[in-house]
């Protein structure tokens, strides 16, 4: 099988397909995926992206790295002892974002800074 990205689908295990759908429907692999969605955030002010395990980055849900995170701040929100981190992380490009997490290995909600 060729995907629309013009690759064969990635190695995967029996539990995942080895693809990703884009927005519009299209099925490509992963490593175009994980591209395509850097190039989305050239142009993006919105990023939702995965805060790694150890939280030192920002990744796809197929674990290519987007973002650097450079500082990782975590605040007490609430009265459950519910966390927030507050992110800054910086891109390939150099470009800077923010935003929150309610933490590592979950999912962080990004914006690009001015
Ligand atoms: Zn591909």
């Amino acid at each position: 099988m060729t995907l629309a990205c013009g690759h064969d689908p990635s190695p995967h295990s029996e539990y995942s397909t080895g693809t990703a759908h884009l927005p519009d429907g299209r099925e490509v692999c992963w490593e175009c995926a994980d591209t395509i969605q850097r190039d989305a955030m050239v142009s993006e002010t919105k990023l939702l992206a995965y805060l790694n395990s150890d939280g030192t980055a920002l990744q796809t849900w197929s674990g290519g790295i987007l973002a650097r995170v450079t500082s990782n701040v975590a605040h007490k929100v609430g009265f459950h002892g519910s966390t927030r981190h507050y992110l800054t992380a910086i891109d390939p490009t150099g470009k800077k974002w923010h935003g929150t997490s309610p933490g590592t290995g979950m999912y962080a909600k990004m914006r690009a800074s001015k």
